[in-house]
């Protein structure tokens, strides 16, 4: 059986970090991956890059007062942190040292890495509208410069290093289907070879089995990612506050996200905890160009598009465009007309569409992906619609727009199997709404908080259109969006100390074996609660992958 120090399973950006802490450190490690070297990077590769940041330079500089302290309240305000005395016990511990680590040392750990940031500060996930409750108090969603391939890219270089000096092997297309104990402690690991696959990056692979393997270590390190790729794993723990999961959801991850590896550690005597709470988007479109099976990529809305149920109603606040996620998840699957659907409605104008909609990705932001700075600025400022989001408006299947609200809702009706949508009620809303643009003294909530972010200087030169009226034939064609519920992330999982140490359940570690990334609820088995602040995934893996690497480079010492 092959030997080394430490088996880091999964290549995405928690397992490379992992596997960096660990070689730089001298020990020897393989890193065994079920998919094809072409995939290195994991889901981070294809992300869109943004970073949760604390009172960093880049928020002073748009004039952006934060602190630790406003963060630490907003995340535990978010977070909601119930179950504290059992699978919260560590989650909220993580939660601390990670609001810390955003405020202090994580930016200079990027730049260590020669991880750069654009000047734009996104105000993702602004919340529920309480003080003390979920959401963002001030835009803190950092975005990489080259997006999420600039931020794997160091650590994908570094294991490509120590691969050239011996200290680490790949072994791609190996699949861990066991982690192997002796006398309760991990020894190794056991698995499936798969055959070869050339298919490029993101492609479904083949899962095709042509050998087996094991493999022994003092350590195992299991960063295998989340579950969203597998929609039955997702309905099975879909919480029942969330009312009953789609029938039908868009996939926002690749294949390979497909939550084996929690249930393998478990099998190892891991703890898996919270595993009711996952972050799923209700922005959701069908990719006209997919990669991957059902493949659907996440709209980042600014504030301004009307939010309208399938039968064309308004929803209430604060299920608005870009502040609640899980609010408007629940309030769609649980409101009892319209639960039985799957799909809502955006409504906006052109010049809403130009100025507001991003689409999430590293390949649907091709400018910060290339990492040129003249490119972003022609794209950003031309002040036309940008090309991918132009490219879903054309070939996209989920697109309608019209000179006239009758026209469009006709449009907008063709693209369900009923005609669900009532010309007149859409119309009257739209109108109400457009009153109260014209009412400087508002009392429309949603109007409220367009002005709000547009007191934000970032958000008014990048993010958020003048107010203006819907109806208002300048502003362009109506254009009506169906949206759909698409999986992403998985909130729960593995519980772990703040080593990393993989816990089983009388609390104590399974000697051997840590945990990081998504596998581990981004450290200690949900650091997220029951919401996210957005841009704390990739950062949770930078933080719980270092956590670990650290841990098992000194236990194997
Ligand atoms: C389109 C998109 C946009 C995103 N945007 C952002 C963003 O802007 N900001 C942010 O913070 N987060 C974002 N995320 C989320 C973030 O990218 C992920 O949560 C994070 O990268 C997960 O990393 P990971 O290393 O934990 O897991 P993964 O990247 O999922 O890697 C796990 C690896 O383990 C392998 N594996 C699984 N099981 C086995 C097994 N049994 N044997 C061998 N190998 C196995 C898988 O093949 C995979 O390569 C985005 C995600 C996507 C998909």
């Amino acid at each position: 059986m092959d030997k080394c120090d430490v088996i880091v399973v999964g290549a995405g950006l928690a397992g490379l970090v992992a596997a960096h802490e660990l070689t730089s450190r001298g020990r020897s490690v393989t890193l065994v991956e079920q998919e094809s070297e072409a995939n290195l990077g994991g889901q981070a590769w294809w992300s869109f890059g943004g970073l949760f940041l604390v009172d960093s330079p880049e928020q002073r500089r748009l004039r952006v007062r934060d602190s630790f302290e406003l963060a630490w309240s907003d995340w535990r305000g978010s977070a909601q942190f119930d179950r504290l005395d059992d699978q919260d016990s560590w989650a909220v511990r993580w939660a601390r040292a990670y609001v810390e680590f955003a405020a202090t040392e994580k930016r200079s750990f990027l730049a260590g890495h020669g991880i750069g940031l654009t000047p734009a500060v996104g105000w993702a996930e602004r919340g529920d509208l309480r003080a003390s409750g979920h959401g963002n108090s001030v835009p803190r969603f950092h975005v990489a410069w080259g997006t999420g391939t600039g931020v794997v890219a160091p650590f994908v270089a570094s294991a490509r290093r120590a691969a050239d000096e011996g200290l680490l092997t790949f072994r791609h297309r190996h699949r861990v289907d066991e982690i192997l104990l002796a006398a309760g402690a991990v020894a190794g690991v056991r698995g499936t070879v798969l055959v070869p696959d050339t298919g490029p990056r993101g492609v479904a692979s083949s899962r095709a089995a042509v050998g087996e393997f094991s493999l022994e270590a003092q350590a195992v390190v299991v960063t295998t990612g989340g579950i969203g790729g597998d929609h039955d794993l997702v309905r099975r723990h879909w919480p029942p506050s969330l009312g009953t999961p789609p029938a039908h959801m868009v996939t926002g991850v690749p294949a390979f996200v497909d939550g084996r590896g929690i249930d393998i550690a478990a099998a190892a005597g891991a703890r898996v905890v919270n595993r009711d709470r996952m972050w799923h988007y209700t922005e959701g479109l069908h990719n006209w160009d997919p990669v991957w099976p059902g493949h659907g990529i996440r709209i980042l809305p600014g504030p301004s598009s009307v939010w309208l149920d399938a039968l064309g109603r308004r929803l209430p606040a604060p299920c608005f465009p870009g502040y609640d996620t899980i609010s408007t998840l629940r309030y769609l699957r649980t409101t009892p007309d319209i639960e039985r659907y799957d799909h809502s409605w955006l409504v906006l104008t052109e010049r809403i569409l130009a100025k507001e909609f991003a689409l999430s990705g590293s390949e649907q932001n091709p400018d910060i992906t290339s990492g040129s700075r003249r490119q972003v600025l022609r794209t950003r400022l031309s002040g036309g619609v940008p090309g991918p989001v132009q490219a879903f408006r054309h070939h996209g299947q989920d697109f309608a727009e019209a000179a006239t609200v009758g026209e469009l809702t006709e449009r907008m009706n063709a693209l369900t199997k009923e005609p669900l949508l009532d010309p007149a009620l859409v119309r009257a809303q739209l109108e109400a709404r457009d009153a109260q643009v014209a009412n400087r003294y508002s009392k429309d909530a949603q109007v409220q908080g367009i002005r709000n972010s547009r007191a934000c200087l970032g958000d008014r030169l990048s993010r958020t259109a003048r107010p203006h009226r819907l109806l208002d034939p300048a502003a362009g064609p109506l254009i009506g969006v169906k949206v759909h519920v698409l999986t992403r992330k998985t909130l729960g999982g593995i519980q772990t100390d703040l080593a990393s140490r993989a816990l089983a359940a009388d609390g104590q570690p399974v000697p051997g074996l840590y945990a990081a990334g998504e596998a581990a609820g981004f450290g200690g088995g949900g650091v997220h609660g029951y919401n996210a602040l957005e841009g704390t995934f990739l950062g949770g893996c930078l933080f719980s992958g270092r956590a670990a690497g650290q841990a098992a480079a000194a236990d194997v010492g």
